[in-house]
């Protein structure tokens, strides 16, 4: 099974990376780390594709675990996930895929290009995180309800279709934060990797 793991990775942090590891883990999938060129429902990200890129590269030296797949970055212009998963779903025939996301993403799935597609190519694979909640009411529930499974290895045996909550290590760190810490002058560090906390400084990053 291949699962990726999209967002703006602006910048990539432990809360990322923690949680895919637990993902690859509890899927036994490869994992794939798929930073977004331009994201459609959100504020554009400081820093460039590039220097985003270039920190993700950075936060996975020195282990297999975590894959990262640039084809949005590579195709360009607005990033719209249907066409991400229609192209792996091309390149992979049969093999199960999954799309993992954080509870928050996933409440405002309806928003998202085409998202009654994303179902019929994927399986989905929501993580827990701190402060969020599952929707009660509402198009996002109505899939939930009619494609839950129980267990990962429900995942496995078809391509797509299914819905599983995974619990993740609740890390409540985001590049928000982060950002924020950066403008005011104070350190981020320990929320995410030395080596990515070198680049920002070195790029001079957030600082407004
Ligand atoms: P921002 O604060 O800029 O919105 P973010 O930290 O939420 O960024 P994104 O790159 O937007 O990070 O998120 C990509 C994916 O990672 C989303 O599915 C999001 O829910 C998930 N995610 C981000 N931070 C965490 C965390 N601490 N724990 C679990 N999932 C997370």
């Amino acid at each position: 099974m291949i699962c990726i793991y999209g967002g703006t990775f602006d910048p990539v942090h432990f809360g990322h990376l923690r949680t895919a590891l637990e993902v690859a883990e509890a899927l036994e999938a490869e994992l794939r780390l798929l930073p977004a060129h331009r994201p459609p429902h959100r504020a554009q990200p400081m820093a460039s594709p590039s220097q985003r890129l270039a920190m993700l590269e950075r936060a996975l030296l020195g282990q297999t675990r975590l894959r990262l797949d640039t084809r949005e970055l590579d195709r360009g212009g607005v990033s719209y996930m249907v066409d991400t998963l229609a192209s792996l779903r091309e390149e992979l025939g049969q093999t199960p895929l999954a799309l993992a996301l954080g509870q928050d993403a996933f409440g405002h799935l309806d928003r998202w290009h085409r998202w009654e597609r994303l179902i019929g190519l994927a399986h989905l694979v929501v993580m827990t995180r701190p402060g969020g909640a599952l929707p009660a009411a509402g198009p996002v529930a109505g899939l939930l309800e009619a494609h839950r499974v129980e267990t990962a290895e429900a995942l496995r045996a078809r391509p797509a279709g299914g819905i599983w909550l995974c619990p993740v290590t609740a890390l409540d760190i985001s590049a928000t934060r982060i950002r924020e810490l950066c403008a005011a002058g104070r350190s981020p560090r320990w929320l995410l990797p030395d080596a990515v906390l070198n680049y920002i400084e070195a790029e001079g990053l957030y600082r407004n």
